[in-house]
């Protein structure tokens, strides 16, 4: 059986999807495709005995500011679609070896928070930031959704000039990665281990493997926009993608998993299921890896070698072990919704275990657990390797020691 479509996507996560709903509302014909019998990908939510679970992520900024920047809250203007996020600050708290730390939106109240920790260390901090706030003042002006990798994004730029003109003074830091930035401006190890530690929570990566845009967008809209949680969870945020791309026409099929992207001489015909059928389109887009992408969706020959190959030399990171709860929630008065646990200060925080991401949503959104009770989504680095079904497996799943104490509310 064939089908046509003017564009297909491979994968409906929160790019996939997007992407997908755009194109769909421009009066494109859009198939996605989706392996999986949810959508969301990272991003998807499921439901067990009254409780909902996010997958993935918790923590998104600007979702209930309509100047916002973030371009996810500005797709779901573009297809009419709304959801509701609730604000709050603190954003969360570092709990470290040396004591709780809250972190807040706005950066004299963070500095303030850690100067206990580490006086020079806050003090040298606003040097760092003032780096990163300037290089994030004139991206900030560039709306975001009309950005494109290739040259048709001069007419845009050109469109800003004075945003050009203060980011040229800043074109060597849209280059360089956070570390640097950190070593010209920060001595003190704390604050250095600090700023590691939300590059980690950012990208996964360290300060020297995370670029200074990146993390000079999030610390500026954290100043300027509201940091909110849907309520529904990340599941609504899918469900809002996946509702505006089927009222512009889109389709979406569930249980669909791309084994080919097929080509032919240098040019795309459309996929091939693993059901056999084929959809035809002369435009795919591809929301899986990197790695799929290029090594199994496409053959070798289908693109040049000298970008094939450095593409998938992207050194990857661990896998996540999630563990998902539902607790009751007496004696828990005052809970905040996000914790970040750093179990030893001297090991590496990407050394699988040593740091551990908790979040507690229905703190701020009561209806993702039954009355009286919360959902808790944590999360470790942790190799695959050793958990899959087997006696390996079985001597993993073992009672694991207690990871924290202290405050965990405000
Ligand atoms: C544990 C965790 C916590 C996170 N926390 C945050 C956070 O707090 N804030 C934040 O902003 N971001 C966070 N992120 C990052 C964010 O979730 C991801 O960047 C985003 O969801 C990725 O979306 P994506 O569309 O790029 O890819 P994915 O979500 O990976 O989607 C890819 C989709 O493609 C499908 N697919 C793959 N291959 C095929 C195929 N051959 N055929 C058909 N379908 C296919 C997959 O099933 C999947 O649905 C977090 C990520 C994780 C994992």
């Amino acid at each position: 059986m064939t089908d046509s479509a003017d564009v297909i996507v491979i994968g409906s996560g929160l790019g996939g999807l997007t992407a997908a709903a755009l194109l769909a509302r421009y009066g494109k014909r859009v198939v996605v495709c989706e392996s999986h019998t949810i959508s969301g990908g990272a991003a998807h939510g499921f439901k067990r005995q009254g409780f909902t679970f996010d997958s993935g992520p918790s923590f998104f900024s600007g979702l209930s500011d309509p100047l916002s920047r973030n371009p996810l809250r500005q797709v779901l203007d573009v297809l009419g679609e709304t959801i509701t996020a609730v604000p709050y600050d603190p954003l969360g708290y570092y709990h470290l070896p040396e004591g709780t730390l809250p972190v807040y939106r706005r950066w004299q109240d963070y500095r303030e928070a850690i100067a206990p920790f580490s006086p020079e260390g806050a003090a040298q901090l606003g040097a760092f930031a003032q780096r990163l706030l300037a290089l994030y003042e004139p991206l900030r002006q560039i709306p975001s959704l009309g950005l494109r990798p290739d040259l048709g994004v001069l007419p845009l730029l050109l469109s800003h000039p004075l945003a050009m003109l203060k980011l040229l003074p800043q074109v060597a830091t849209l280059q360089q990665s956070v570390g640097k930035i950190l070593d010209q401006t920060v001595t003190d190890p704390w604050v250095r281990r600090l700023v590691d530690l939300e590059c980690f929570l950012l990208s996964g990566l360290t300060a020297h493997e995370t670029i200074a845009p990146e993390v000079a967008f999030v610390y500026g809209e954290r100043e300027t926009a509201p940091v909110d949680y849907p309520i529904g969870g990340s599941e609504a945020l899918v469900m809002a993608l996946v509702r505006g791309l089927k009222r512009w026409g889109g389709a979406l099929r569930l249980n669909c998993h791309v084994e080919q992207i097929m080509v032919q001489s240098g040019q795309v015909q459309g996929v091939r299921l693993q059901n056999g059928e084929t959809v035809t389109a002369p435009v795919v887009i591809s929301n899986a890896t990197l790695w799929d992408t290029y090594s199994q969706l496409l053959k070798p020959e289908d693109l040049p070698a000298e970008f094939r190959q450095p593409a998938l030399e992207t050194p990857t990171i661990h896998s996540f072990m999630h563990l998902h709860l539902g607790i009751r929630a007496e004696g828990l008065a005052d809970l905040a919704i996000h914790h970040v646990v750093l179990q030893d200060g001297a090991r590496s925080l990407t050394e699988p275990g040593n740091t551990c991401m908790i979040s507690i949503p229905s703190v701020l959104d009561p209806s993702l657990a039954p009355e009286g009770h919360h959902v808790i989504h944590a999360y470790t680095l942790e190799s695959w390797a050793g958990w899959q079904r087997g006696p390996e497996y079985e001597a993993q799943n073992k009672p694991r020691p207690r990871i924290c104490t202290g405050p965990w509310n405000g």
